[in-house]
């Protein structure tokens, strides 16, 4: 049995994953139920942070975030992935900058509008 911290709310909820069956107890809701088994099998995580932006006289750095989660593992990959990226105003709020990070099937997205 593993003990997981619920993260989808902010109720937190302690969880218990049975790490065969991958059954969950503890949880209030469904969510928690679906992130708990999730997080035993295999854990997944949203990607937050920003790539080179060139053509703005405000920033130096466009804040981005994947639009699904990607594997915990390939965090850190992602992570270094981001520095050969770069994009130019101007840049809409949902714009697709990659396609498929890593091969993960989820894309990479502006999260700001930046338009000088
Ligand atoms: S189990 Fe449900 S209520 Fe509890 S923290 Fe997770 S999402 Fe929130």
């Amino acid at each position: 049995m593993r003990e997981v911290i619920c993260i989808v709310c902010p109720r937190g909820c302690r969880l218990q994953v049975d790490e065969t069956s991958y059954a969950v107890t503890g949880n209030h809701c469904e969510r928690g139920a679906d992130y708990g088994a999730q997080e035993v099998k295999a854990p997944t995580r949203t990607l937050t942070s920003t790539v080179r932006l060139t053509g703005s006289h405000i920033l130096r750095r466009c804040p981005v975030k994947t639009n699904g989660t990607i594997p915990k593992a390939l965090m850190l990959d992602a992570a270094k992935a981001l520095d050969a990226i770069e994009v130019s105003v101007p840049v809409h709020v949902g714009q697709v900058l990659v396609e498929n990070l890593l091969g993960t099937g989820v894309a990479l997205v502006a999260t700001r509008a930046i338009n000088e």
